[in-house]
């Protein structure tokens, strides 16, 4: 589904972000990228849907290089979520859920309808949280809206950077149950990235270990678990 051959990215500073990465994710996969600050894990999610493109190789998703793919169309397939959630703070959760189906064209009812269905499906009664703002929401409940929007769109494909990232212990390992829990129904091929090393093995099919910009270890968790 998702394949980086050879890639390398280097920022106009001069900075090799990502240097000579090559892994493949299967169909319905959950891979999640893991290592210290600073060693390319968000450069290599930015670069599948093309906020950044490779300054050398190439990424081939559902059989095609990217290079060659309007990143609009591209990122109609692939969710990003990310820490700050990016709600918009002026409209009501279910609105903020809605908006990604309206502007693809569904009737507004419909859009509404199904940000209903999905706000329920990441466990907010749409009764009771949708028609509030951002700002009247905890931080694990934010972050269910931003997954909950990531899903509108139904994307085969979601990259998700830190999505638990801000909450405490309990709600984190909450938030991460019924994650999988939904991955469980959906089968989305997902990218996840965290720095801690207990939620890559919690909730990855398989683990990429980062070094400096470079995978160290791309295997399962029992493998990576029973490494030396
Ligand atoms: P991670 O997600 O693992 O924390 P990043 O992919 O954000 O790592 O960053 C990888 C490296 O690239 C770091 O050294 C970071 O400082 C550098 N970097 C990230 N974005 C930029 C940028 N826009 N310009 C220059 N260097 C950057
Ligand atoms: P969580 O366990 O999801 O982090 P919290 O313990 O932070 O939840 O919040 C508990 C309840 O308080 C939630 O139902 C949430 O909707 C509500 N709440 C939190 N912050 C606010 C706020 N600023 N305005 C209104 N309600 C809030």
């Amino acid at each position: 589904m998702i394949r980086f051959e050879s890639v390398t990215k280097q920022y106009p500073d001069g900075t090799t972000a990502v240097d000579d990465l090559s892994f493949e994710v299967a169909e319905g996969e959950l891979v999640t990228l893991v290592g210290p600050s600073g060693c390319g894990k968000t450069t290599t999610m930015m670069m599948v849907n093309r906020l950044i493109d490779p300054t050398r190789g190439r990424i081939v998703v559902d059989g095609a290089d990217i290079a060659g793919v309007d990143p609009v169309r591209l990122r109609r397939r692939i969710g990003y979520v990310i820490q700050q959630t990016g709600l918009f703070p002026h409209r009501t959760v279910l609105d903020n859920t809605a908006t990604v189906p309206f502007l693809t064209g569904w009737k507004k009812a419909e859009a509404r309808a199904r940000a209903a269905e999905l706000l329920d499906l990441v466990g907010l009664d749409p009764d009771v949280y949708g028609p509030r703002y951002p700002d009247q929401l905890s931080g694990g409940q934010r972050q269910r809206v931003g997954v909950a929007r990531a899903l509108a769109a139904d994307p085969p494909v979601l990259l998700m950077d830190e999505p638990f990232g801000a909450v405490d212990p309990v709600v984190r390992e909450r938030l991460q149950k019924e994650f999988l829990r939904l991955q469980a129904t959906m089968h989305k091929t997902v990218l996840l990235v965290t720095h801690d090393i207990e939620e890559a093995i919690r909730l990855g099919d398989r683990i990429a270990v980062y070094g400096a910009g470079r995978i160290e270890q791309y295997d399962t968790p029992a493998s990576v678990l029973g490494a030396p």
